[in-house]
């Protein structure tokens, strides 16, 4: 039995990045923890970004918030987030709210999504954690011979913990450390296997923007502000590299945002996962490409988004090496034995940002890692030791991203295959759409309001 007069042991555990995956671990943390851990997290920002435009959380992404939050915060998290959208998931973007059902019965056989505002579930998921904001992570070490982890910030101060969780999404200092153990020779880095990354910037108009629209040769599918009422609308993001622009307006954001998606094929060298890394090689790749405008090099040096980058990863490590293992992060980190320092969300698995699965997944990782912890030895309930529980935790959540993200690629297949023809003909079948849909829900409101007159 063990001495109540004897403290147990304090585990510090540090979370780098106060995004989706972080908050949701250091708050299943809460939930499931005891007084002995203590979990920190770590953001760069020093306030939470005002993303208007809904993510949607598929139902497996929907039980794991309802694992950590309690039902008045998940219903407070609903109908804060209650946007009246379609879905837009895997290349298909549904306007009208009325279809969700159409595509859910498909993609989840029924079950719902639920939509939730970027920022709210922020909120909801930061209640009773301890965040520290405007701690801007640089870099990664590791002290006692892997046993603590240290932390250093932009200026110049560090911390120090029993361990690290990386959730910085894809600029992520966890992963530049980690990557740094493994060999180039013998295991391929992430941007081998990263072909397209995608990243957010503020403002540019539209009509800087009309230039880089669609073209037979880019990727090739731009939300306008004209976007019909009434719309499937099929969204090919592959294609060709080249730069496209997405337009989207967030008008309570008060900007314009552009998502640019680019080849990052060129540069297999980039071993920097930090946003300056990220940025360099970005600039290089487009630079490289010759024929990008101007505008678009200084919005991407001016205006991006630091730490709103996105990327294709999983789906081409997928390609590339046809066995399924995600990057050269896990090879490294088992070669040097790690045990106290693991990615969770788009750090580990960057999804495709259109396949609508990456906060869920995100969400999923972070639930699934806190009751790892919990029932370790770290944690201090018997249990596995902490580096084998690791492992277990990292293969099962690679095998789950995989799949999701096989599945997201298949659907965004579907909606990218084909030469112009083919392009032409699902244009104009988008057009019918939009014109048929209206019609057809005109003519289903008028006979119930016929049916309702005569009953
Ligand atoms: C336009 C768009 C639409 C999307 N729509 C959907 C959708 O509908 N459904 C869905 O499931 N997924 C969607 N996704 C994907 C989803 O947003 C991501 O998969 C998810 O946010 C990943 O969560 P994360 O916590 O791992 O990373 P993030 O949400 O990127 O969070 C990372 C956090 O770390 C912070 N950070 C970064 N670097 C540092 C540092 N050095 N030090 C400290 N803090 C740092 C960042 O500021 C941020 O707060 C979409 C993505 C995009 C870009």
């Amino acid at each position: 039995m063990s001495d109540p007069e004897i403290p147990k042991k304090r585990v510090r555990i540090l979370v780098n990045g106060g995004g989706i995956a972080g908050l949701a671990f250091a708050q299943a943390m809460r939930k499931i923890g005891n007084e002995n851990i203590e979990v920190v997290v770590f953001e760069k920002e020093t306030e939470s970004p005002f993303q208007q435009y809904p993510l949607h959380i598929s139902p497996s992404g929907r039980s794991s918030l309802l694992s950590i939050l309690s039902p008045s915060s998940f219903t407070s998290l609903a109908s804060r987030s209650s946007t009246g959208r379609g879905i837009d998931n895997a290349g298909i973007h549904i306007c009208d709210p009325r279809f969700n059902r159409l595509f859910a019965i498909e993609r989840w056989k029924g079950e719902m999504p639920v939509f939730v505002l970027r920022w709210v579930l922020k909120q909801e998921l930061e209640v009773g954690v301890d965040v520290r904001r405007g701690r801007r992570a640089v870099e990664v070490s590791e002290l006692e011979g892997g046993k603590k982890v240290r932390v250093r910030f932009d200026d110049e101060s560090f911390e120090d913990g029993d361990f690290l969780v990386g959730a910085e999404g894809l600029s992520s200092p966890t992963l530049t450390h980690l990557l740094s153990l493994s060999s180039p020779q013998t295991s391929p880095t992430r941007l081998r296997t990263l072909p397209y990354l995608t990243l957010n910037f503020k403002l540019l108009s539209p009509s800087v923007l009309t230039p880089h629209l669609p073209s037979q040769t880019s990727i090739n599918m731009i939300l306008s502000s004209s976007l019909p009422a009434y719309s499937l609308i099929l969204v090919p993001l592959l294609g060709t590299p080249s730069s496209t622009l997405l337009n989207l307006t967030d008008e309570q954001a008060g900007f314009t945002y552009g998502i640019l998606t680019i080849s990052t094929s060129d540069f297999p060298e980039w071993r920097d996962a930090t946003d300056g890394g990220l940025k360099n090689v970005v600039l290089r790749t487009l630079r490289a490409a010759g024929d990008c405008k101007e505008e678009v090099l200084e919005a991407v040096e001016k205006e991006w988004v630091d730490g709103s980058a996105g990327c294709w990863e999983v789906v081409n490590a997928l390609r590339e090496n046809g066995k399924g293992t995600v990057s050269g992060w896990e090879e490294g980190e088992a070669a040097a034995g790690r045990e106290r320092v693991v990615l969770i969300g788009d750090a580990a698995h960057a999804m495709p940002p259109f396949g609508g699965v990456g906060a869920a997944s995100a969400l999923e990782d972070a639930v699934e890692l806190a009751r790892v912890v919990c029932t370790s030895e770290l944690g201090g309930e018997g249990g596995l030791p902490i580096g084998p529980a690791l492992a277990e935790f990292k293969t099962s959540m690679l095998k789950r991203a995989l799949a999701l993200s096989q599945d997201s690629e298949r659907r965004l297949g579907l909606s990218q295959k084909g030469g112009w023809f083919e392009v032409w003909i699902r244009w104009a079948l988008m057009r019918l759409m939009d014109k048929s849909l209206p019609l057809a829900l005109w003519v289903l409101s008028r006979k119930r309001e016929a049916t309702g007159r005569s009953g």
